[in-house]
């Protein structure tokens, strides 16, 4: 992967310590993709190493999964101010970056961390509408998400079979109950068993 001293995001450049480039998966593995970097990341310069990327990681190892079995990236490389939302512009600016490394790593699974990459790869509503659709559906087959994809990820959908959402990691989401009243960390739990299935 060539690295590049992006710009094109001016509230990130004056932010960030550095990008935090992805860490892809082997051919046809599992690659998590959350929505940016957090404080930890941005000062290890490496992505998932705060606590919800521990957490992932330890929902991955319960499958025998470990840290360097699995690709990581995200939907901006860059951490924005105050862990805010990335803005649309932002994401536009970002996204033909990870459209690349999902291209040349043709991950048979992607696993969405949280709201926005969800957003991105299976289209509007809320996380638990689009995760009760799939588990009515009973597939995560990426064809499944074709028309309702960002742009910039429509066209890579073709090297990819699966993509499962999974609700965020960190404690915050992790603790709080979803609409069935279900905690969101026993949905992240089945969902990462799911990907893991897939493979
Ligand atoms: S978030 Fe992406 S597009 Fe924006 S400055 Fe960082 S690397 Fe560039």
């Amino acid at each position: 992967m060539v690295k590049n001293d992006c710009v094109k995001c001016t509230d990130f450049v004056n932010c960030r310590t550095q990008i935090v480039y992805p860490t892809p998966c082997h051919i046809g593995g599992l690659l998590a993709i959350g929505e940016a970097p957090g404080r930890d990341e941005d000062i290890a310069g490496e992505g998932f190493v705060g606590t919800a990327g521990k957490t992932l990681d330890k929902l991955l190892s319960a499958h025998k999964i470990s840290r360097n079995d699995y690709g990581r990236a995200n939907i901006c490389r860059c951490r924005p101010p105050q862990n805010r939302k990335p803005t649309t512009n932002e994401i536009n600016a970002c996204l033909p970056y990870l459209a690349e490394v999902i291209i040349n790593t043709q991950p048979k699974v992607i696993l969405t961390i949280g709201g926005t990459p969800t957003s991105i790869f299976c289209g509007k509503g809320s996380l638990y509408s689009i995760l009760s659709e799939g588990w009515r559906r009973d597939s995560w087959a990426a064809k499944n998400y074709i028309n309702c994809a960002h742009p910039e990820i429509k066209p890579v959908l073709q090297y990819v079979q699966h993509i499962v959402p999974s609700p965020h990691t960190s404690p915050l989401a992790f603790n709080r109950n979803c609409p069935s009243g279900e905690k969101w960390a026993v949905i992240a739990a089945r969902q990462v068993k799911t990907a893991v299935s897939l493979l």
